[in-house]
This record gives structure tokens, sequence and C-alpha cells, in this order.
């Protein structure tokens, strides 16, 4: 079976966990550190701030910049929960802009027609390793005066004009297993801002400046140096890595594009995707519906996911939840009956490429 992703840890890595092991300090210590300082040079800000998850990124920076009951945060509903989650953990109100038919993100123009006087942050989503398009969202939230918050829990190293996702507003990493860049569980916030970034660190331990001096109610969001071994060594290899995912999909457009009713990425000019997922639409022109397709894969051995079959609001738990405001977003209705994502990782080999070009082909041609 082609798995839809894997977990590659070199020698390199094993050699960074074992000295931690072996050093007596597994908690947030020096290789917590030395992690910010690397992710600071992918992302070009300031401040780098490593958290327990990307879920955990989420609320730290809603809660340091001081969002709350009453505000309304804009965010995308063709996303995973966690987005959503995280806004109604901090005690805001979820409001969706529908995405882009043609790029699966929320755009200025979906997140400006949501805008109310209660509006206090956007999140856009860099769903699959695509970058949103950050200047124009930025923009808007500038002459609005509103909060950015980047989920960026996909696109590690994705720019925009050459600029680094994570830098435009408060960016939000995930490190979780099958993310670009893994520590198991694990998480970052960057920034730009001291004063967001100090807060941050503060929510992170328990409120405490220094020691049982508690400044602020806080949590602990601390990611532990054990783990951040694991991600100084991944963070190391992405730019080669990701160079491997953005060929593995060029191969995988170019033997797919003219396949009828199929829609393969769009490469957006000045938005360098990174390619998480390589996420085709099963239109209804197809040969096969969607879900079809998917088993006939699986019966030739090529594993798919489906990100996300249903919109967030599309649950009882958020359609009824008093946080959720759950208007209707057709196109991430259809995105979500048509998306189907094909493995791309790194660690795919030319001939597993061959095989999925030439069973995407075989199940779906004339
Ligand atoms: C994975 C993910 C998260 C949450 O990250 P965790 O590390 O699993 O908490 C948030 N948003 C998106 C879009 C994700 O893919």
């Amino acid at each position: 079976m082609i798995p839809i992703s894997a977990v590659d840890i070199d020698r390199e890595t094993e050699d960074l966990v074992m000295g931690v092991l072996r050093s007596g300090q597994l908690a947030q210590g020096p290789m917590v550190e030395r992690l910010e300082g690397e992710f600071r040079r992918l992302s070009g800000t300031a401040h780098a701030v490593a958290v327990n998850s990307g879920t955990t990124a989420l609320v730290a920076s809603l809660q340091a910049l001081g969002i709350g009951p009453g505000d309304e945060v804009i965010t995308s509903p063709f996303t995973f929960v966690a987005t959503v989650n995280a806004i109604i953990e901090a005690g805001a109100t979820v409001r969706f802009a529908d995405i882009g038919a043609d790029d699966f993100l929320i755009g200025p123009d979906a997140i400006e027609a949501q805008v109310t006087p209660k509006t206090a942050a956007l999140l856009p989503v860099h769903l699959y390793g695509l970058p949103v398009d950050m200047p124009a969202v930025c923009k808007l939230a500038s002459s609005r005066g509103l909060a950015v918050v980047e989920d960026a829990a996909q696109a590690h190293g994705a720019r925009v004009n050459q600029r680094p996702v994570g830098s435009y507003g408060l960016g939000c990493f995930s490190f979780y297993a099958t993310k670009n860049i893994t520590t198991g569980e694990g998480g970052l916030v960057t920034t730009d801002d001291a004063a967001l970034a100090s807060r941050l660190r503060l929510l992170r331990n328990q409120g405490m400046g220094s020691r049982y001096d508690y400044r602020i109610v806080g949590h602990n969001y601390r990611l532990t140096d054990l783990q951040a071994a694991v991600g100084v060594g991944q963070l190391r290899r992405l730019p080669e890595k990701t160079k491997r995912r953005v060929d593995n999909a060029a191969r995988l457009i170019e033997a797919l594009y003219d396949l009828p009713g199929l829609v393969v990425p769009r490469v957006v000019p000045g938005r360098e995707h990174v390619f998480h997922q390589f996420t085709v639409r099963v239109t209804r022109d197809a040969r096969l519906q969607r879900d079809d397709l998917a088993q006939v894969l699986r019966h030739r051995g090529i594993a798919t996911g489906v990100y996300y079959p249903r919109a967030v609001y599309d649950y009882p738990a958020y359609r009824e939840h008093a946080l959720v405001l759950a208007q209707e977003c057709p196109e991430a209705e259809k995105a979500s009956r048509e998306v189907l994502s094909l493995p791309i990782h790194p660690s795919l080999q030319s001939d597993e490429i061959e095989t999925i070009a030439r069973e995407m082909r075989r199940a779906l041609h004339g």
C-alpha cells in the first residue's frame, strides 16, 4: 500500500533525541530554545514561541491578542476542526467566510462580506500548504483595525511574494505526526511583535514570569525538549523535503491535468504551495464518483484521503453551538463532496508516483 503520509526520522535526529534523553533535561529547556531560533529563520520573524500543539498555538494566539467573549473571528468552514475549536476555546464567536471555487481558501472579498462591528480577528487557513492571499487579507485587516492570525498548520515554509507565512499575522504552526514537520505532537507561534511574544511565553507557562511570579492567568502549553529535538532534526531537512513534495506535485499535475472531470491543484503566481496535500476535485463529469475512485485506488494499493468530508458547521455539535454562526457556504460544501487527496509525501519513490498517475488514468480515462 502506498501510504498518504510517512514519518521519516534520520540518524542525526535520533542522536539529537538521545542527547536530550541523556541530558536529564526532558521538559522545556535549551532544545526548545534551539527549535525556536531555527524556526525564526524559516519564518523570518523576530519571535517564535513553541507550544504543545497547533491547536494550542491558535488558542494562545487569540488569548494573547485579548480576543474572547463578544468578539467575532472570521475563518474558513473548510478546515480541520481545530481551527474552529480554538476560537470556541478562546470564548469568541466563529463566523465563516466561504472558500474560493478554485483554491479552497478564504479570500479578501468573502472575508470582507462577513466583517461586522464585533469582528476582532481574521483567521485564514493555508489549506493543503497553499498560502492565502495574505497581502490582500492584511490590507483589509489594517483598514478595519482587525488582528490577523494565520492557521499555518499545513504550510511550513510556504511564501507569498517571497515572504513566509507566519510573518503576516500571528503564525500558528503544527508539528503533528502527519504535518510537513513533526515532533509527534507540537506547535509554534511566530510574530514580530515583542509584547505579543512575551504574552505568549507567559500564557505558555502558567502565567509565570520568573518562578511563582504569577502575572496573568495562564496554562501549561509547553513543548518538551524531547519533542523539540525531533523538530530540530526535521527542520534542517525541510527545504529538501519541500522540494520533493513540489517535484512530486509537478509530476502528478503533468500526468493528470487532462483527465475528464478531474481538476488538479492550481499553481497561483507569487503563492508558493508546499503541498502538504495534493488535492484534486473529482467533479460530476468524471467517470467515477469521488468515493468510488477512492475505493478503486485502494484496491490497487494506493491510499487516499478526504480532507474534509463536511464543512465544520455541518455537524450538530457546531451547528447548534451558541458560539458558531452557521451560515451556509455552498463552495465549501461542494468542495467537501469533490476533494480527494493523493499521496505526495517526500518518502515516495519515483515508481510510486508513476503508479499513482497510471492508476488514476486507468480509472478515469475514456
Ligand atoms: C493539524 C491542524 C491543526 C491543529 O494542529 P494540532 O497540532 O493537531 O493541534 C489546526 N489547523 C489545521 C488546518 C490543521 O491541519
